[in-house]
């Protein structure tokens, strides 16, 4: 189960993780619920799906305050909270298609994290911005 999805983007949460309903797993998806501390949130629960690290560093950049929870025979197993680094590496490419992480050259993109959320990043060759938006369209 995936709790505190920033509210309005459980969609892109299963996007990511690749789920669009169709392979047969039970999904529940919960939108705009309030939560105990009064804010909205969002909520995925997958049955029998395990994330991989890189899903969880994609869900990280969208919903940072997000919770994955494991839940086994109806109890919580385990419960963490997604990391959002300070620098980003390896799961994206820089928009502009001057920088030098998208030439020939083995430079593998790079990005800090401006603010938090929403996501704003700053490519560490050229100092493109990438915004949510942008951020989703990869993925
Ligand atoms: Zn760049």
């Amino acid at each position: 189960m995936i709790d505190h999805i920033t509210s309005g983007f459980a969609f892109d949460v299963l996007r990511i993780l690749g789920i669009d309903g169709r392979g047969g797993a039970v999904v529940t998806a919960a939108m705009n619920v309030v939560s105990q501390r009064q804010e909205r949130k969002d909520i995925v629960k997958i049955q029998d799906r395990e994330l991989k690290p890189s899903e969880v560093d994609r869900i990280a950049l969208i919903a940072p305050k997000a919770t994955i929870n494991i839940i086994r025979n109806y109890e919580v197993t385990s419960k963490k909270v997604v990391e959002l680094p300070q620098v980003i590496r390896g799961i994206m490419k820089c928009d502009n298609p001057s920088c030098i992480s998208n030439s020939r050259e083995p430079v593998e993109a790079q990005f800090r994290v401006d603010q938090r959320e929403p996501i704003r990043l700053r490519c560490y060759f050229c100092g493109h911005i990438m915004e949510r938006e942008d951020v989703l369209k990869q993925f």
